[in-house]
């Protein structure tokens, strides 16, 4: 064992395997202090006065951390909890345990970057070695093919260039044993009360019981690739909304590094080998693609993906319509793909990537409302809310996003066809509405006096009617985003 102290600060990569940080530290043979702060600063409103970190999520953290700490106490050492700022507590350990390096994963987005900036401002005068690692995407920044100033603005050209010219890193060794902590107060994982929280009520409808942590993160990972043995077929099914397998439910773990994108990668790779090498099986790497896009795009904007007017800059009016925006939230807008999506969500915390991308055109196209509002909203609440992630698919949805081809919208009832022909998504979610047969469920509006009696469902009494006519809205959405672009 070498003398030297190295904390680690733990943030967004709760987890044993694939992490850099924690790796270099066991190399040197130094003695290993990790440390999570709950930051309160997580803990307060968003602008438009959501609990920033709401119960769902809140819990998934608070099992996440709970995991880490389990795991590193069985390798003989601990996690050191506090509640407070990192640039305060980290300083005042480092003087408390004579600690000579500071080693954590960096982040790029502004929140995170202040408190980094912060943090290194504090430990100026301690002189003490701080060391950060680049480690949440499948490909490193410094292994990207092309200056970073040159970063391709769309998405296919990233993806072509990156595939083409650069590799993924092989993932960092599990430690054996740790060293044990030198004598200090650990703290304690705080509860959902003490964060202000209430206790989310387990959904039996949910597609599954998502449980933070790194543990579950793998076992989720072999029950999918190994025991059901699913993603031969992830390609056809990735697109469905209803149960637990037709999508891998990684990202709750990805967002909170439970899990790391090159472990998959790796899984992936063996999975072609022992399996099958198919179209799905690339599949799931190209989806983790666009998240290692909208991460390298966040950190080359800056503050932009948060702008209304998003990477383009398009000074779109958008509306601040509190009680449409109710609507949207409370799944109460006589759409029932959109009601289905938006109820799931605020039950459980998780919603399909075919729902997102139907409930946020919804709520931008048709309802034409400043998409911050939904983004902070899905920020809210979202088990696996990611900031780059997050931001960058609502500029996207939204049109404001950097590589946006005009005014693009989805056709609601048509989608509802398409990805729910029998309905089952939306019976599942909206049980008003399990009496109307066939077809007929996509669009209720449309039901006779006649048959609203005999299905029992009085569109405007037992469901709502349309908060808006769907092509009507549209159109006027439109000529307010194509002003936008004449006065670009
Ligand atoms: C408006 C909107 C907001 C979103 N917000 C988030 C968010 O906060 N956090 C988040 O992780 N994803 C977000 N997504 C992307 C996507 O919907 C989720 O990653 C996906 O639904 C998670 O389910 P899964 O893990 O089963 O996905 P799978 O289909 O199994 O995909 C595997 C992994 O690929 C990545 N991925 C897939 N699609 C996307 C995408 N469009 N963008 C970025 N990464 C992707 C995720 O890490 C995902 O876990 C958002 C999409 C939209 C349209």
């Amino acid at each position: 064992m070498s003398n030297k102290k190295v904390l680690i600060w733990y943030r967004n990569d709760l987890r044993f395997h694939d992490h850099e940080p924690l790796y270099q530290a066991i190399k040197e043979n130094s003695l290993i202090i990790p440390l999570y702060c709950f930051d309160l600063r997580q803990f307060q409103t968003t602008s438009f006065g959501f609990p920033k970190t709401g119960n769902f999520r809140a819990q998934f953290l608070l099992e996440s951390v709970h995991d880490l700490r389990q795991s590193l106490k069985k390798l003989g050492s601990n996690l050191i909890i506090r509640t407070g700022y990192p640039e305060k507590i980290i300083p005042q350990l480092v003087k408390e345990l004579l600690i000579d390096a500071v080693y954590f994963h960096e982040e790029v987005t502004a929140e995170e970057i202040r408190v980094e900036k912060a943090l290194k401002k504090a430990l100026k005068p301690l002189k003490v070695q701080i060391e950060t690692f680049w480690g949440a995407t499948l490909y490193h920044y410094d292994d990207l093919p092309f200056n970073f100033n040159n970063l391709p603005e769309v998405f296919t050209s990233f993806r072509k260039k990156i595939e083409k010219n650069s590799t993924i890193n092989p993932t960092f060794t599990v430690p054996q044993k740790l060293p044990s902590l030198p004598n200090i107060e650990l703290g304690n994982i705080p509860s959902l009360e003490e964060l202000e929280l209430e206790k989310p009520q387990f959904e039996p409808r949910s597609v599954l019981d998502f449980k933070g942590g790194e543990t579950e993160a793998i076992k989720r990972l072999n029950n999918y690739f190994w025991q059901q043995n699913c993603l031969k077929d992830y390609k056809e099914t990735r697109n469905g909304m209803l149960g637990a397998d037709y999508s891998s439910k990684f990202s709750p773990w990805l967002a909170n590094g439970c899990l790391s994108p090159r472990y998959i990668y790796e899984q992936v790779q063996v999975y072609e080998q022992e399996r099958v090498k198919n179209q799905s099986t690339y599949w799931l790497i190209f989806e983790l693609l666009w998240r290692d896009y909208f991460r390298f795009i966040s950190l080359k904007h800056g503050n932009k993906i948060f702008y209304p007017s998003g990477l383009q800059g398009l000074d779109i009016a958008w509306k601040k319509d509190q009680q449409r925006f109710k609507l949207w939230q409370e799944g109460k807008t006589g759409y029932p793909l959109v009601d289905a999506n938006m109820r799931e969500l605020a039950a459980t915390g998780f919603m399909s990537n075919r729902g997102r991308q139907n409930v946020a055109s919804f709520l931008t196209k048709n309802l034409g409302i400043n998409w911050i509002m939904g983004a902070e909203w899905f920020e809210s609440i979202l088990i696996d809310y990611d900031v780059c992630s997050n931001y960058g698919n609502w500029n996207y949805t939204a049109g404001v996003g950097n590589d946006a081809r005009g005014f693009r919208y989805f056709n609601i009832p048509k989608q509802s066809k398409d990805y729910d022909l029998k309905g089952e998504y939306i019976k599942h979610w909206l049980p008003e509405l399990t009496t109307i047969p066939g077809q007929k469920i996509h669009e209720p509006w449309k039901l006779s006096q006649q048959e609203q009696k005999r299905y029992n469902v009085i569109i405007g009494v037992d469901y709502p009617r349309p908060v808006v006519d769907f092509f009507k809205s549209v159109k006027s959405n439109e000529r307010i985003y194509n002003n936008a672009i004449e006065k670009q």
